[in-house]
């Protein structure tokens, strides 16, 4: 019998050499600093903002001359990042671009956020993304944003992280009185209302409210009065750090895996890759949790607009750029959980530890709403992962009929650009607290590199 006749997936463990695997939980430890750091897309924009110029990339703004050997990076509006190099071949030849994104799943303050009852202070929220509800409730939570003041100073808020900080917390139902709740559909069990934040019990002296007391606090710290929230984005997110799980330490717990692990790869990827000749392009995105909307997200056309100024300083053909461009869509997929195994179909479902993911179409039931890749960019895919031994496996979200999700990849191919998904398996993705395995992550990384190298 041939071996070779059969296709058999493998870990990373039985496929790669012991360096590569010590190379990979090396690279897990930077990329906690980085989960921990950038737990919103404004955080994770500065420390890749940081990175890139500690590799000698500047910041462009549109309009600027571009040359041949440039290493840039565009900041949008503090929220969305794209870092790219000029490559020495022609323009036309197109652009290898990764996009992944830098926003995750949380609780978003209302604009008129605080109130109290029973004697507590609270803020009003509107979830960001698709969380599941009952999951946010009796656990630590820090507060994450800015606040725009008229004056045009913004102020940056980061409450919680530190050990001597106060945390935050979302009251959750005494079981003794849980009777009828427990009755509920899970996704009932707590609604969006009941998502508010506990944040204080101390009533003012003389008012005699909570409310006015924590205004007081707040303006006495930040010298910020309750009208300035209007202009202010604040997030509430798991104050939990990154942590290695497991005996044998070879996963990640961590809030935002989803999709900072994909974000994290591609980025140091790029940085890395000075031995290419292709201009090279990372795009860190946010807003794809809410459906890549508004002019952070990737349905915006800053993307085509730099692909513009880049044909314009060049001497290339925008059009041509991208009929030649290739793109990886750097996002997660859902791990086989045998947990829950009636929702994935094991034979197209990623497993943890088997590497990186490439899922050919996302959408849901019947292929509706999505990018498919073409076979002939996924065995091209194919030639340059084996060239430099890369470990991956082909995924496809759980069952036909039991859901679906979707990445940006169909708003960059709608521009007539090759793209295919490519991520890392996720447990519990969009959980407060998601797992990853170290292997894959850098498997991911490795996936990345060829790309860009090829
Ligand atoms: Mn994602
Ligand atoms: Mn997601």
């Amino acid at each position: 019998m041939n071996e070779n006749l059969a296709y058999k997936k493998k870990t990373v463990y039985e496929k790669a050499s012991k360096d590569t695997v010590k190379a990979a939980f090396e690279y897990a430890e930077d990329y906690k600093k980085y989960l921990d750091g950038g737990k919103t897309e404004r955080e994770a924009l500065k420390l890749s903002v940081a990175m890139a110029e500690a590799h000698g990339f500047r910041e462009y703004r549109i309009g600027d001359k571009i040359s041949a050997g440039d290493k840039l990076y565009y900041n949008n509006r503090g929220k969305n990042l794209f870092v790219f190099s000029v490559g020495t071949e022609s323009i036309n030849d197109g652009i290898r671009i990764t996009a992944a994104h830098i926003d995750a799943p949380r609780i978003d303050l209302k604009q008129c956020p605080l109130y109290e009852d029973g004697g507590m202070g609270f803020f009003k929220t509107h979830y960001y993304g698709g969380i599941r509800k009952y999951q946010w409730v009796a656990t630590p939570l820090a507060l994450h944003g800015v606040i725009a003041l008229q004056s045009g100073k913004v102020l940056e808020i980061n409450i919680g992280e530190d050990e001597s900080d106060p945390l935050f917390y979302i009251n959750d139902l005494l079981p003794h009185l849980g009777r009828e709740q427990a009755k509920l559909p899970l996704a009932e069990g707590i609604k969006g209302e009941q998502l508010n934040v506990l944040l204080g019990s101390i009533p003012d002296g003389e008012e005699n409210s909570v409310k006015m007391n924590i205004l007081s606090i707040l303006n006495e710290k930040y010298g910020i009065c309750e009208e300035d929230f209007l202009s202010a984005e604040l997030c509430v997110v798991p104050a939990a750090k990154a942590r290695d799980v497991g005996f044998d330490r070879s996963l990640i717990g961590a809030y935002g895996h989803d999709d900072r692990v994909c974000a994290y790869p591609a980025l140091t990827a790029l940085l890395e890759s000075t031995d290419s000749a292709h201009t090279l392009m990372c795009i860190l995105a946010d807003k794809e949790e809410t459906g890549s909307d508004g002019p952070t997200g990737m349905q915006c056309d800053l993307m085509l607009d730099i692909i513009d100024e880049l044909a314009k300083n060049l001497g290339g053909n925008s059009a041509a750029i991208r009929a030649n461009s290739k793109c990886l869509s750097a996002d997660v997929s859902a791990a086989y959980d045998p947990n829950f195994p009636d929702v994935f179909e094991k034979q197209n479902t990623p497993l943890l530890c088997c590497g990186a993911v490439f899922t050919k179409f996302t959408g849901s039931g019947g292929k509706s709403s999505t990018n498919d890749a073409n076979a002939e960019y996924i065995g091209w895919l194919r030639s340059i992962l084996a060239r430099d031994g890369v470990v991956w496996q082909a995924g496809e979200l759980g069952k036909v009929d039991c859901g679906g999700g979707g990445t940006v990849a169909k708003y960059i191919s709608k521009h007539n650009i090759e793209t295919i998904d490519l991520g890392v398996p996720v447990i519990s993705m969009h959980a407060p607290y998601e797992v990853i395995s170290k292997v894959d992550l850098y498997e991911a990384f490795r996936a990345i590199r060829a790309f860009y190298k090829y």
